[in-house]
């Protein structure tokens, strides 16, 4: 390792030509150069590692060439070039102003410009990072700027030209250099890794472009660490174990469980990945990647933006057979709306989980109810007029869609509802316009309200208090009597994570998203009430439940709220969130 150069300074360009990815660029340089147009100050603006002090470098070369090529190009063999090339050169000066910002710097550079070169044309003034410079050193600059001796050429660089004051950037030529490609990055690579004699994979220069984010110098600094790593060898999962890329597999799992509703899936997978170390924001940026460049498979047109390898974009064609249009347009939306909401949601995690859950679900398609003959035992509900039900997580962005699931589970189903599994599925999933009306629910025709009413009589009998109690008293008892059941933790979740509310002395009215979980709650009615009244020194305290109307929900529902009603819709979930040991804030 003792003559070990980093590839970014072995492999920099030392011609026009040779610049990667900066085509336009380069070209008009090499024709001012050709035509003999020069200005006395040129900025150079782009993100850092594209090139920008490279070419500075080139064309300070090239405008010293004492032979230059018809072409505009040094010739790389004069005196002048060698000089260059072996950075022995005094015509070209390089300043730092990260480092060097102070007036003091400037007025040493001010001198400097006076003496003229010795050996070739023009001494060259590379100022880097030209916007850290104090607002006094842009000022004794600015003179210098203005009148250069005819032999003096700046080259200002900086990453950020909205911090150039408008008096220079008046003075300046300007170039914007552009974030390098993918493709080019990657071609460079395998050209470094060829002449070094490197063996690769594809794929993993691939994932080494893409993390260098269109900067050459970050691409061939992370070829180095890849390589060095795996003693010559740069493999995909090398590079995936020591860049902390999250592998494409991971999304093309997570499309294919989005695609036969299996939330649980999803959500394990999103916890593998939380356990790998990644950040929610990583994760839920990459699913929209992933989405985004399924959606330009869709199209032989735009299959050109995909900038993946060859063999890993025969895996996106193949996904994106499998997903409708409208559908990728949709979970785009979502998974956008997801990265909007991270960072100032309070619960994360529960944010990204509800996206997942909801691409599970996927779009609801407006269809009228499908009365099935299960109904029949459930109380009378005028179900077939209720307008268009939707559940009501799902409303907000649907677009109505045709959202073709590879594998529907039920077939009366409409298929963009996802049922709740198998178990507790029955009396849920039969009615599901039942939770678009708003009704409090008598009980006194109940068979089930019989049995507690004669058990009420004997327990006032008992005892009869008459204790006036607090809301927030309620809640407490609410929740105590909740966290006991422990064999029931979907009911135990829809307790403890909405109100009950105080409607008179001593009723109260809780609100459910679900007929199941209306029935449940009814069938414990008895045991609630006689828990509340005996804690709250009260044998009046009676329950009343309330069925929330669509629409209601629809507008202030929050995460939690959405999650909730996810989770009375579906036991499953429950389970799962336990087993994960996940919370609610
Ligand atoms: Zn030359």
């Amino acid at each position: 390792m003792e003559n070990y150069i980093v590839s970014a300074r072995k492999y920099r360009p030392d011609t026009f030509a040779s610049v990667v990815g900066q085509k336009a660029l380069t070209t008009t340089l090499q024709n001012a150069v050709k035509n003999k147009q020069l200005a006395h100050a040129y900025l150079f603006c782009g993100p850092r590692g594209v090139g920008k002090t490279t070419c500075a470098r080139i064309f300070a070369k090239t405008i010293n060439c004492m032979n230059p090529r018809e072409d505009g190009q040094a010739c790389n063999e004069c005196e002048s070039c060698q000089a260059f090339n072996t950075q022995r050169s005094f015509n070209i000066m390089e300043l730092d102003a990260a480092s060097n910002n102070s007036v003091e710097d400037i007025r040493l550079l001010n001198e400097q410009v006076r003496i003229p070169p010795v050996l070739g044309k023009y001494k060259v003034y590379i100022i880097d990072e030209v916007h850290m410079l104090s607002q006094a050193a842009f000022n004794a600059f600015l003179k210098t700027l203005e009148e250069p001796p005819a032999y003096a050429v700046f080259i200002l660089a900086t990453t950020e030209k909205h911090k150039i004051i408008p008096t220079i950037l008046s003075r300046c030529q300007i170039y914007d250099f552009h974030r390098i490609g993918v493709n080019d990055i990657q071609e460079h690579l395998q050209y470094v890794a060829q002449s070094e004699g490197i063996s690769f994979e594809p794929e993993a220069l691939n994932i080494i472009a893409m993390k260098a984010d269109g900067g050459m110098r970050d691409a061939l600094s992370i070829f180095d660490q890849v390589s060095s790593f795996g003693e010559g060898k740069i493999t995909y999962k090398g590079v995936i174990d020591n860049l902390n890329v999250l592998d494409y597999d991971y999304y093309f799992r997570l499309i294919n469980a989005f695609l036969q509703h299996q939330s649980s899936e999803a959500l394990l997978l999103f916890n593998e990945v939380l356990n790998l170390g990644f950040e929610g924001m990583h994760f839920v940026n990459g699913l929209a990647s992933h989405l985004r460049d399924l959606m330009v498979c869709k199209d032989a047109r735009t299959l050109s933006l995909l900038e993946v390898s060859d063999s890993i974009k025969l895996h996106y064609q193949q996904q994106a057979q499998s997903c409708d249009f409208n559908y990728l347009v949709w979970a785009l939306k979502l998974a956008n709306e997801c990265c909007l909401q991270y960072n100032v949601s309070r619960n994360k995690r529960l944010l990204v989980e509800l996206c997942l859950i909801r691409l599970c679900q996927g779009p609801e398609s407006v269809q009228a109810p499908q009365p099935l003959a299960s109904a029949a035992n459930a109380a009378p509900r005028p179900a077939a007029s209720a307008p268009a039900p939707q559940p009501a997580p799902q409303v907000q962005t649907a677009p109505s869609t045709n959202y073709s699931a590879p594998q529907p589970r039920v077939n009366q189903a409409p298929p963009a509802a996802p049922k709740p599994t198998a178990s507790a599925s029955a009396s849920a999933s039969a009615k599901p316009g039942a939770a678009h009306r708003l009704k409090t629910i008598s009980l006194s025709g109940n068979k089930d309200s019989e049995q507690s009413k004669e058990e009420t009589e004997i327990q006032a009998v008992v005892i009869e208090e008459n204790q006036a109690f607090s809301e927030d008293a309620l809640v407490k008892v609410w929740n105590e009597f909740a966290r006991g059941l422990k064999d029931n933790p979907q009911i135990m979740t829809v307790m403890t994570n909405n109100r009950p509310v105080l409607k008179t002395a001593t009723d109260f009215e809780f609100t459910v998203f679900q007929a199941y979980t209306e029935k449940s709650l009814l069938e414990l009615k008895v045991n609630i009430e006689a828990y509340l009244r005996e804690k709250l020194h009260n044998s009046h305290i009676c329950m009343h439940l309330r069925i929330s109307e669509g629409e209601e929900n629809k507008k202030a529902l929050t995460p939690q709220d959405q999650l909730r009603t996810m989770l009375e819709k579906n036991p499953a979930l429950v389970d799962l969130y336990q087993k994960l040991d996940l919370t609610m804030e």
